[in-house]
């Protein structure tokens, strides 16, 4: 019997960290990124959570699109038997060919429910599936009633053991500027990050007041990150005809190539120096069930096939994965 349970927490498109150097001309700050934005003071709880748990500077290195990096985060895997080609997003009309994080916690305690949440439909398919619940809404539908739905069925449903909680909406600033004055979120990076760190907040909060923090893990990772700052957003952003002046401060999206190059805006040439914005995610366990002594822990190098394997390993579960758990390293 276990009586530890997760709430683990997607952030789509979300950058954990940025590379060295390089800095957006307008904000003074590194391009939207948790560790970034963390330091210059402007996420109090990622910080929070950074200092009470354990920071993973976690690369993807595989495919930086979402229906693969969530495939990745779910099954701890870059390879499975799917066939090249076929769209991740049917999974599970075609089948998983590989336990899910999910499954197995399910399989290891049947008495604790398992459920999703996402404010995208896709989650529906198969990756992030619940096992009690799945709901996903379409089209990047509100990060907030999305919360509140979830927070809905677990105070319906106190037994629960492990929730997937994914928000999408960070990911509609995929061809936007980095900054503007007074952007609402879903307008800009920039103030779209500072709602991640509010939509944090009140997850950690209700934990809280439910009186489930203590045995709680919180797992928090990402997918991919975006290019921004790089050749390839500099490139796309002339094919999309964004003005010369405008593209230091231009997110293009992720797609391919994911290796990328810090771009010098002064010389309007790219250096030789990596930026790699797309494989750049997020990984930080944090939650009143993790041991004291992992509190404020930074793991250098760590990959997105990594995130299960961490929740298998807090978790008690046996979870067959080509990653590793961080938490004893
Ligand atoms: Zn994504
Ligand atoms: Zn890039």
């Amino acid at each position: 019997m276990n009586n530890k349970r997760s709430l683990i927490l997607i952030l789509d498109m979300l950058a954990g960290h940025w590379a060295e150097g390089s800095e957006s001309p307008v904000t003074r700050l590194p391009y939207p990124n948790v560790k970034g934005y963390e330091k210059a003071g402007l996420l109090p709880n990622f910080g929070d959570s950074i200092k009470n748990g354990i920071y993973v500077n976690v690369w993807n290195m595989g495919n930086c699109n979402t229906p693969y990096g969530q495939k990745y985060l779910a099954s701890g895997t870059y390879q499975t038997d799917s066939a090249p080609g076929i769209d991740p997003y049917w999974s599970m009309v075609r089948g998983l060919d590989k336990e899910t994080i999910l499954q197995a916690c399910k399989r290891t305690y049947p008495g604790g429910k398992v459920a999703s949440f996402g404010s995208d439909a896709w989650m529906q398919t198969g990756w992030w599936k619940g096992v009690e619940c799945t709901m996903g809404w379409g089209s990047y539908y509100s990060d907030f009633l999305t919360s509140q739905n979830a927070f809905h069925w677990m105070m319906g449903n106190p037994d629960w053991s492990t929730v997937l909680l994914y928000l999408a909406q960070y990911d509609m600033t995929g061809n936007c500027p980095v900054y503007t004055e007074g952007a609402e979120y879903t307008k800009d990076k920039h103030h779209s990050l500072l709602q991640l760190d509010r939509y944090l907040w009140m997850v950690k909060t209700f934990l809280k007041e439910q009186g489930w923090w203590d045995d709680t893990y919180l797992f928090i990772g990402s997918d991919h990150g975006c290019h921004v700052g790089c050749n390839v957003a500099v490139e796309e952003g002339r094919e999309r005809g964004v003005a010369e002046a405008d593209l230091a401060n231009y997110c293009s999206n992720h797609q391919s190539p994911y290796d990328c190059y810090i771009w010098d805006f002064e010389k309007n040439q790219a250096t030789d120096k990596r930026s790699d914005c797309c494989r750049r995610t997020t990984f930080i366990v944090t939650g009143g069930a993790l041991p004291r002594e992992q509190y404020g822990r930074v793991v250098g190098n760590a990959e997105i096939i990594d995130f299960a394997p961490t929740i298998a390993d807090a978790m008690g579960v046996d979870f067959k994965t080509d990653g590793k758990s961080i938490l004893g390293r």
